[in-house]
């Protein structure tokens, strides 16, 4: 296969987000394999021979949510209740790609609300968090985004979404100490203007019982 023909002013059409045709008419493997070569690589070699098919496949998988749609995925999963607590699903594990290196970062999510009427089914959650997680995302977004989907959907007296995660393109560039993580919260309704509401959120994520749960 002939390396592709990436003239120089794709680098000045890319700026104003138009595309070069030779890079249109690309397959995503094949850009993947040019990727590849302009790192130094050799993908003839037989480790990478099979290594743009596989990137394809994982950048199709990690990305996926771009084509989901969350209200789709709560439809048939809110039920009338008259439960008026706080529902907490906390240690959701959260897998996403900073959209400014497409580099991981990972971490956890705790989704909290105190519904007014309506709840979602339990397992919607981490879904709704998956939907939002396997698209290209910087973490505040993603924060906003889980809590206001279940803002608009259910209509509960508050919402609050805390997310903690490790950022590899901190971490593998030696940006930030490899400890380090970032924190992000969104609190909606009740969350935002009660301090007594929020606390109990925070302080019931914070809390780790014995059996590991
Ligand atoms: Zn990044």
């Amino acid at each position: 296969m002939k390396a592709l023909q990436m003239k120089s002013k794709s680098r000045s059409n890319s700026q104003n987000g138009s595309r070069d045709a030779s890079v249109t008419e690309a397959s995503l493997s094949e850009l993947l394999r040019e990727v590849l070569v302009r790192v130094g690589e050799d993908p003839g070699r037989d480790g990478l021979l099979r290594t743009p098919e596989r990137m394809e496949k994982a950048l199709r998988f990690l990305t996926r949510g771009h084509a989901e749609d969350p209200k789709e995925i709560l439809r048939g999963a809110m039920f009338d209740v008259d439960y008026d607590e706080m529902v907490i699903v906390r240690d959701i594990e959260m897998f996403s790609l900073c959209e400014h290196h497409l580099l991981p970062f990972i971490g956890k999510v705790h989704v909290a609300y105190i519904p007014k009427g309506k709840v979602i089914g339990l397992s919607k959650i981490p879904r709704l968090v998956d939907v939002f997680a396997r698209r290209l995302q910087v973490q505040e977004r993603l924060t906003t985004q889980i809590a206001e989907t279940i803002q608009d959907a259910i209509k509960p007296l508050g919402v609050g979404v805390v997310i903690e995660a490790r950022h590899l393109c901190m971490m593998m560039r030696g940006v930030e100490k490899q400890h380090s993580s970032a924190v992000t919260s969104s609190m909606l309704g009740a969350f935002r203007n009660e301090q007594e509401t929020r606390e109990e959120f925070l302080s019931l994520i914070r809390t780790r019982t014995s059996n590991g749960f």
